[in-house]
């Protein structure tokens, strides 16, 4: 019988496995894909708005000379802290399901190697985050292959027609990405405008382009129906047929809030969060916790990687 186990080893679950470590608990931390598999099907390009110190996780220095580090940095990163700390990992764990056991709890898990493994452990934090779960659009087309919700490399997208959906930094980043490998873009937004959350550093370029016309962009505006060749815009009473070749509807992601409902959590009615402590991150289930962004529902940008990781230490160190 374990002391823990951690559903995901992102940046939240490496956090409380190296606190686990740290108290000399046992503990096995469950992993779908690979060590922060999110991050590793972030943009190839992409650089992340924190600095160094502020991704770092338990006393491991993360040294770099960048003021911001690349998605290539900040994975090299994660593996040595998971290696260095010699963290306990089973990548390629599917968790199906976690049921209480009398005073413990049963996780079943699948990987590709065996069909059901099955864990016992005191305590279970769910660390699964968001970026598995696209909000999709639920318009006709949007299952077409040419269709989809993750950006990770511009190159393909050469002299492409280019449908960005969405106004905020994915979108806005996956625009100008595609604009500089020599697609022809359209940014389609609901908003009047790009996001006002959009980076600081990333405005003015988006902005340039569009108003010399390089990057096409329709605010206020809906995509209603997408086909083999086109997307349709409604725009006010109008809708117009766009020429198309790709989309990418970057209009955000939810964390599995059915899986958190079959393992007996509550949520929250208005943010859809998992009921939980904040001084211990314990849900309505007796030794069931959450961690990182799943903590906070639906609002997925209120807990990121520099204030989930300190969630490790709230859950493992006060307790027995
Ligand atoms: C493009 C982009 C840039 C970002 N830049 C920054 C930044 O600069 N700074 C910052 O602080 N934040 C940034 N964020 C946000 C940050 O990446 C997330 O907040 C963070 O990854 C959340 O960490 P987590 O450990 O909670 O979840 P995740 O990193 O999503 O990890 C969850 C893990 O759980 C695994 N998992 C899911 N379901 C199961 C299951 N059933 N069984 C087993 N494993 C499972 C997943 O494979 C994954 O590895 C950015 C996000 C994006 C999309």
């Amino acid at each position: 019988m374990l002391d823990y186990i951690i559903v995901g080893a992102g940046p939240a679950g490496l956090a409380c496995a190296i606190e686990a470590e740290k108290k000399g608990s046992s503990y096995l931390v469950l992993e779908k894909g690979c060590v922060v598999n999110s991050i590793y099907n972030f943009p190839s390009d992409m650089t992340f708005f924190s600095t160094p110190d502020l991704l770092q996780l338990g006393e491991m220095v993360f040294v770099t000379d960048a003021f911001r580090p690349t998605r290539n940095q900040v994975l090299h990163y994660y593996l040595r802290v998971a290696r260095d700390y010699g963290l306990k990992i089973a990548q390629y764990h599917r968790v199906k399901s976690i049921t209480r056991n009398g005073s413990s709890f049963k996780v079943l898990a699948e990987s590709h190697k065996s069909l059901t493994g099955i864990f016992n452990a005191k305590k279970v934090i769910i660390a699964t985050g968001y970026y598995d779960n696209p909000n999709h659009l639920g318009i006709e087309g949007e299952n077409l292959e040419k269709v989809s919700h993750y950006y990770t490399e511009a190159h393909p997208l050469y002299d492409q027609d280019v449908a960005v959906i969405g106004g905020k930094n994915s979108a806005v980043e996956a625009a100008l990405a595609f604009y500089r490998a020599g697609a022809r873009v359209t940014m389609i937004h609901r908003g009047s405008g790009i996001s006002d959350s959009v980076k600081y550093w990333v405005r003015p370029e988006i902005e340039k382009h569009i108003a010399d016309g390089k990057i096409k962009a329709m605010f206020n505006s809906a995509v209603t129906r997408i086909t083999g060749e086109s997307v349709f815009v409604k725009n006010g009473g109008e809708e117009k047929e766009i020429k198309n070749d790709s989309v990418f509807a970057l209009t955000g992601y939810h964390p599995d809030l059915d899986f958190l409902k079959e393992c007996g959590v509550e949520l929250r009615r208005e943010t859809l969060e998992p009921k939980h402590n904040p001084d211990s991150l314990e849900t309505n289930i007796n030794g069931l916790y959450v961690a990182g962004s799943i903590a906070a529902g639906m609002q997925c940008n209120k807990i990121f990687i520099e204030n989930g990781r300190e969630h490790g230490k709230i859950i493992v160190c006060n307790r027995e």
